[in-house]
């Protein structure tokens, strides 16, 4: 039976470590907590939120209703043949012991996704990704349970929209589902996705090309490159990469030579946004105690007591500049409480 506690501190429960409160804790560990929970709260008016690693929010003041940790957990086999393997994995499982465990499996898909912070639940909302992989290339489905009438629901994934960092549930039904379990198709036989330059790079330092060195390598990659947020509060990446239409990145080709642009398949251009907050000064900047790290430019950190209020601002006027120098809008990945 799961246990309602009051008055909670989170700082402990989002990654930027914000000492935000929240009225109501719970974390309950099966489909049957949960219903139970939602057949009570659904006769209040007291707000909800889910939260599941708190890698991807930042909370700007405390929240005034439930905070809700889904748990479930385990990892079942659903079907197997000689080429692939379908597993159901609980909202609650942490995604990086999954992939672990599908690495010591020997089943591949997951191996570039290795080392992102967050829980299995959490995965298709933003659709994660890293170094030339999408959680979407192995989901399956997604099931879920709609907060309004308890309904239990099942997304194929050509119903979830995925796009880059997106989806359906960040979307139209963004706060209305908890998802409960995720499904992911993975390869007996693995095909390995090198596509990403510094991946390549990396596995030219193991002899053997194997899902464990590829899990090797990015976790390398990974923590030479990403402040550790034990070590310094932070969500990874808090702004998406900007898209913008072919003829203008020729005009700002013409400008600035070393921009890197991607082309993408519908003809637009992606931009990294970190390239234009480096170039728009605010690298290792630090206002009080919030701060642009120093390494990398697109990931905003709290180097000790900074409010969620704080590192909004500085967001903010990150935006502004690089609207001004560039004119390109960077969306905030983060989900900001
Ligand atoms: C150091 C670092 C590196 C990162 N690197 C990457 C990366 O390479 N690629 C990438 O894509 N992301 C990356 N991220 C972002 C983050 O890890 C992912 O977005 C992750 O999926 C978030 O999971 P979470 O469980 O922590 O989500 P939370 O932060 O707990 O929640 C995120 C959102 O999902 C909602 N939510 C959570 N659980 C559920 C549920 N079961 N049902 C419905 N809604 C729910 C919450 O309400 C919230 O709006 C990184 C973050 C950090 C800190």
């Amino acid at each position: 039976m799961f246990e309602i506690k009051e008055n909670f501190s989170l700082k402990n429960y989002n990654t930027f470590g914000i000492d935000a409160k929240c009225r109501f804790f719970v974390e309950c560990s099966s489909l049957d907590e949960i219903t139970q929970f939602l057949e009570n709260h659904n006769k209040s008016d007291i707000p909800l939120m889910i939260l599941g690693g708190g890698s991807n929010v930042l909370f700007t003041q405390d929240f005034e209703g439930y905070v809700l940790r889904p748990f479930i957990k385990g990892i079942e086999i659903i079907e197997e043949s000689e080429e692939d393997i379908l597993v159901k994995v609980g909202a609650g499982e942490d995604w990086d012991v999954f992939v672990e465990y599908c690495v010591e499996k020997g089943w591949g898909g997951v191996e570039n996704l290795s080392l992102i912070p967050g829980n299995v639940g959490t995965c298709p909302i933003q659709n994660i990704g890293a170094y030339g992989v999408e959680v979407k290339d192995v989901i399956e489905e997604v099931e879920s349970l709609e907060i309004e009438n308890l309904k239990k629901n099942t997304f194929k994934n050509a119903e979830c929209a995925f796009g880059y960092r997106d989806s359906i549930f960040k979307r139209n039904l963004k706060g209305k589902q908890i998802i409960t379990y995720v499904s992911f198709r993975l390869k007996k036989q693995p095909v390995f996705m090198l596509n990403y330059g510094s991946l390549t790079e990396e596995l030219n330092k193991f002899n053997e090309l194997s899902l464990k060195n590829i899990r090797k390598a990015v976790i390398d990659i990974r923590e030479s490159k990403l402040p550790d947020p034990k070590e310094i509060g932070n969500s990874g990446s808090f702004f998406k990469n900007p898209v913008i239409e072919e003829s203008y990145a020729k005009g700002l080709k013409q400008e600035y030579e070393d921009i890197p642009l991607y082309k993408q398949d519908n003809g637009t251009v992606k931009v990294p946004a970190g390239w234009l907050i480096e170039k728009a000064g605010w690298k290792g900047k630090r206002i009080g105690d919030a701060g642009v790290h120093e390494k990398q430019a697109l990931v905003l950190v709290n180097y000790g007591n900074a409010t969620g209020k704080e590192i909004f601002n500085l967001a903010q006027e990150i935006q502004q500049s690089v609207k001004t120098k560039f004119n390109i809008n960077i969306e905030m990945e983060v989900n900001v409480v």
